[in-house]
Formats: C-alpha cells, sequence, structure tokens
C-alpha cells in the first residue's frame, strides 16, 4: 500500500479555535469530505491536493516548526476536509506524537475516532441542524471520548442551541470534556459553494451576542468561542 496522502496545504498559523485558541500550530489540511455542512468555508478542500509522502509531509513540518525553541510548540493539527477519510492519517498521526509534538485532530464526527493515536487531542464535531448534516453524527464516537478530547457545536441559528444543549443532557457530556460552542454566521449565497447543503427551511439564526447571553442564562458548561483567524485575517483568506 502507498504511503501518500493527499493534501491541500500544510501551513504555519495561529490555531483559532480550541481550548488551543491562540497558540501557534502548523496545520495539515487534507482532501476530500464526505460531508457538506452548509456553513462549510473549505469547500476547495474537497478536491483540490497533491500526493505526498508520509517521509515528506513531516519533513514539510518539522521545517516550519524549526525556529520554535519551546518543545511544546508548535502544536500540529490535521483538518480537512475530513482527515480521517485517509487511512494514513493514523500513522502520520502517530510519527507526529512519536517526535514528539502536541497533535490535534479535527474531524466531523462521522467516521470512527476509536483508532487514532491515544496521544493525540481529538476535536470532535457534533453536527447541529443547520449544518444539514445532523443525519451523519456518529454518536458511538462519545463512548470513545476522553478528558483531553473535545466536542464543537458549530451554532448558527437557535434551534441548533436547543439541539445542543438536549444532547449535553442527554449523553452528559460535560462529564467527558470540554465542550465548544462555536458561533458561525450563515454563509452568504454568493459566498456558498454550490456542493453545499443549504440551511434547513423554517430556522432562526442566531447572533454571537445572542448566543452568548442564552449559555449565560441557562448556566451551560460550555466555552464560547469565535473564530479568532477569521477576524485576525479577511475570512475568506486561506493558509491562515
Ligand atoms: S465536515 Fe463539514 S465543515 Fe468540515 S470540511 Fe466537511 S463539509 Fe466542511
Amino acid at each position: 500500500m502507498s504511503d501518500t496522502l493527499v493534501v491541500n496545504e500544510i501551513y504555519l498559523s495561529l490555531q483559532g479555535e480550541s481550548t488551543f485558541a491562540g497558540l501557534p500550530c502548523v496545520f495539515i489540511r487534507l482532501t476530500a469530505c464526505d460531508l457538506r455542512c452548509s456553513y462549510c468555508d473549505t469547500a476547495y478542500a474537497f478536491t483540490e491536493g497533491k500526493k505526498k509522502s508520509l517521509a515528506e509531509i513531516l519533513t514539510e513540518v518539522k521545517r516550519l516548526a524549526a525556529p520554535f525553541s519551546n518543545p511544546q510548540l508548535p502544536l500540529v493539527e490535521l483538518t480537512g476536509g475530513e482527515p480521517l477519510l485517509q487511512k494514513k492519517s493514523l500513522p502520520l498521526m502517530k510519527s507526529l506524537c512519536d517526535d514528539g509534538f502536541t497533535v490535534l485532530i479535527e474531524t466531523s464526527g462521522a467516521h470512527d475516532i476509536s483508532k487514532i493515536d491515544p496521544r493525540v487531542r481529538r476535536i470532535m464535531d457534533l453536527k447541529c441542524p443547520a449544518s444539514g448534516e445532523v443525519a451523519r453524527n456518529r454518536f458511538e464516537n462519545i463512548a470513545h471520548l476522553k478528558a483531553t478530547d473535545e466536542i464543537k457545536f458549530v451554532i448558527g441559528t437557535v434551534e441548533d442551541y436547543e439541539w445542543a444543549k438536549q444532547q449535553i443532557a442527554a449523553h452528559k457530556l460535560d462529564a467527558i470534556c470540554p465542550l465548544l460552542f462555536s458561533w458561525v454566521h450563515p454563509l452568504a449565497p454568493e459566498q456558498q459553494s454550490k456542493a453545499l447543503k443549504k440551511v434547513p427551511a423554517k430556522l432562526t439564526p442566531i447572533s454571537r451576542r445572542d448566543l452568548a447571553e442564552k449559555i449565560i442564562a441557562d448556566a451551560l458548561p460550555v466555552r464560547f468561542q469565535i473564530q479568532q483567524h477569521k477576524i485576525i485575517w479577511p475570512p475568506e483568506q486561506r493558509g491562515v
């Protein structure tokens, strides 16, 4: 079997989300995703990419990491697309951990996370209704999560908020790991790739302020987050 992955981009930036937000991070964006979330801002990664060997990827990560003297930095994150669609993402994560990196993976939650090296911090989405992909949640994954992982809800509507709140209560998610409520503004029609799902009808958009105030009013055990990289750089900019 070939030792290659299809890679969309590898770049050094700041981690924009999660409990690691703000820290330097090398992102390895892998090509392809089998979901089509309505708010997806990386549709270019569905098909664009080049084959790279594991050795080439590791060399590039180490080149980008070389200026850092602190062994804990930069973080290295596999993202996409959906990294778990490519089987070689598993040995890549293992090699990165063996090399001493703090490794994160961002995954849609639609695929089995149990085979990922246990040293990796798994940031797993639970897809809310406005994504158009709520039926793809693989709830069996919850049993595999541990305290070093994180669950992310991307919330753009009042119905997303209510749905997320129900999932936290039903699965006692706050006893497992940190929970992230990530506010998203629905994409304008001209920004939305035609490949994406439409936001289901009759959902009510929620402002970031309303989301923040609901979290406080309901005393939810979650971390509110805004994608920092979209505030620092233009939202459509790649490689940040
Ligand atoms: S899981 Fe959804 S948001 Fe993530 S890359 Fe796939 S379509 Fe985009």
